[in-house]
This record gives C-alpha cells, structure tokens and sequence, in this order.
C-alpha cells in the first residue's frame, strides 16, 4: 500500500518524501530502476512516482515493464525541465501523467489525489458502500443510515463519501479540506471540523454506533467501533 517514489537523487527524495507525508500519502522510496522495478512488482502499491533520468535502468523502461505487469496502477513521471521528448516517450511508455522539474509538491500531491480517484473509480464493481448500517448510493448520492434516507447538505455528503472510501484511514484535516473541497488556496481547517461536527450529528441523529472518530493531533477516521476507541 502507499505510493512507491523511484528517484535517485537524495534532495529530491527527501523533500518529496516529506511533502507527501505532510499530505498524508504514505511513501516508500528505489533510488534504482532495477529496485523501482522489483518493488513495484513484489507490492501492491497505489501508484508509483518515477524519475526518467535513473541510474541501471531508466524510468521508461521501468514503465514500460511495469505496464507488462500491473497495466492498472497509476504512474506518474518526472522528467526535467524542457525535455519534451522525455514526456512524450514517458507517456508512450505507459505513464499516466508526468510533472516538469521543478514542481510544487502541493501540485504534485493535487495530481496524485485526481489519478488516485481516477483509478479507484475504474476498478469500482458496484456504485454501493456500507460501513456499519450506513450505505452510501454514489449514483444517486443518497446516504441510508439503517436503511432511512438522511438529508444531507452536496459538502455533507461529499464529506460523507470521502470517509466512506477512505475506511480505516486516519485522514488529516488538510487532506480532507483538499479532497473534499477541492481547493488550492489555504482557507483553514476548521471549516473541517465544523463539518464534521454537522456530519456525525446527522448521521448520529437515530442511534447507531459511532462511525467517524477524532484522532487526536492527526485528523480522522472512519471505522466500527465504540465510544471508547475514540483517542479524543
Ligand atoms: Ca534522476
């Protein structure tokens, strides 16, 4: 699980590794082609960062071998600056979208977050999600809970629907304002808790056990599991 970054240049890693972290991704690292290769291959990451420019196999040929194997996990590429010809043979090579060095690391988290959404929605069987007796119908966008209708606000129920399909996660509060509300700007996080709070309320209105918990100093996650859980 989590993203695979292959990059061989150490600054480069360590500013994308904490960038990423900051956001909430989880990043392992192949400072190789041939190692960027084999993990991607022995794991089942969400999507992999690749460099072009790697030293014992370049970033191409990984994606093209990677794309023999896995065809549907997302990769991202990462070429210099002003080498189109990189970005057209990266894309070639399978890659789902590149970013030109140097980058923003918030652009690169926001291109991270859409290719994610992308690629969960293509391996999606039925457009249904229950946690608990919660269901969530993503076509109608109508949440149940023990089979009654709630009324829900569109940023209630989008909020809804991202912990919904992140169960089990702790998601931080920026990663919900971002995701949620789909912003670049900093509008602060506490617009989040306010809507969480309007959330739960309506999802607590007629019993039921509690779904969404505080982690305290983190953010939030959505499971099973009784008051006592709750780290707040
Ligand atoms: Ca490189």
């Amino acid at each position: 699980m989590g993203i695979l970054l292959v990059e061989d240049e150490p600054n480069v890693v360590s500013v994308i590794k904490r960038g990423l972290t900051d956001y909430g991704f989880e990043v392992s690292v192949a400072a190789n082609g041939a190692t960027g290769l084999q993990m991607a291959l022995d794991n089942d990451f969400e999507l992999i960062i690749l460099d072009v420019m790697l030293p014992v196999m370049d970033g191409i040929q990984v994606c093209k071998l990677i794309r023999q194997q896995k065809k549907q996990i997302p990769i991202i590429m990462l070429t210099a600056l002003d080498s189109t010809e990189n970005i057209v043979s990266g894309l070639d090579s399978g890659a789902d979208d590149y970013m030109v060095k140097p980058f923003k690391i918030a652009e690169l988290a926001a291109r991270l977050r859409t290719l994610l959404r992308r690629s969960s929605g293509e391996t999606l069987v039925n457009n249904t999600y229950t946690i608990s007796d919660l269901l969530l119908d993503t076509d109608s966008k109508i949440a149940y809970r023990n089979k009654e209708a709630l009324k829900l606000t569109a940023t209630e129920y989008r909020l809804l629907e991202y912990f919904v399909k992140n169960q089990k996660k702790i998601l931080s509060r920026i990663q919900i304002l971002e995701s949620v509300w789909d912003i670049d700007f900093n509008m602060g996080t506490n617009v989040v808790d306010v809507y969480v709070n309007y959330l739960r309320k309506k999802l607590e209105k007629n019993g039921g056990i509690k779904l969404i918990h505080t982690v305290f100093g983190m953010g939030y996650m959505m499971k099973e599991g009784n008051k006592d859980e709750d780290t707040k």
